[in-house]
């Protein structure tokens, strides 16, 4: 792992280690699989970020389930605007089904409320959350995050998926912002 990266006009420095991730997210599937055994689950995955999360969940997972993918955007650079846009809508039908949304991240939950909300009036019967990394102290929403990989600082992070305007994703490791 590299000590620090840099992209565009910020530099991160090394914050989790990809082994550290990958073991985080091979327990987080074994929950799933422990608690969907006979479900046939959903697992809706956020482009673009959540991509990276969602193959490696899914290579460590064993239930029977099908995916399909959602795209919002809420960041620019490495703000949240605060506004969450549809870019690519549900096509999938959920009606009755289980889904867990599948996050890279959840820093203040406006994401996962627009996506839960989203669910729920297309008809999902039981809707959760797995995300690779959470931000508690973000945190603002009143809906429960059913599975965390990795609890994390109040900072801005890139890789596995998390980018800075588009660059960083597949960063291997989790870089941090280096304060200035
Ligand atoms: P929320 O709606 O929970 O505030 O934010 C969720 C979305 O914001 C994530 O899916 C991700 O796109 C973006 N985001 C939040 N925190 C970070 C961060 O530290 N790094 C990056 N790269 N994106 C973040």
């Amino acid at each position: 792992m590299k000590e620090s990266v840099t992209i565009l006009d910020k530099t991160f420095v090394k914050f989790i280690s990809s082994d550290e991730i990958d073991k985080a997210i091979a327990t987080l599937a074994e929950k799933i699989d422990s608690e969907y055994i006979n479900d046939d689950p959903i697992l809706l995955i956020t482009l673009n970020g959540a991509v990276f999360f969602a193959v490696d969940l899914l290579k460590n997972l064993n239930i029977k389930c099908k995916i399909t993918c959602v795209k919002v955007s809420s960041y620019s650079g490495t703000e949240s605007t605060g506004k969450i846009n549809d870019l690519i809508g549900l096509n999938d039908n959920v009606k009755g089904k289980r889904v867990i949304i599948l996050e890279d991240i959840v820093d203040t939950g406006r994401t996962y409320k627009h996506l839960h909300d989203m669910l729920k009036d297309a008809g999902a019967k039981d809707i959760r959350i797995a995300t690779m990394t959470m931000k508690p102290e973000a945190y603002k929403g009143d809906l429960p995050i059913h599975y965390v990989g990795l609890n994390i600082p109040n900072k801005f992070v890139i890789g596995r998926g998390l980018d800075y305007d588009g660059y960083g994703r597949n960063l291997n490791d989790i870089y941090q912002l280096k304060q200035n």
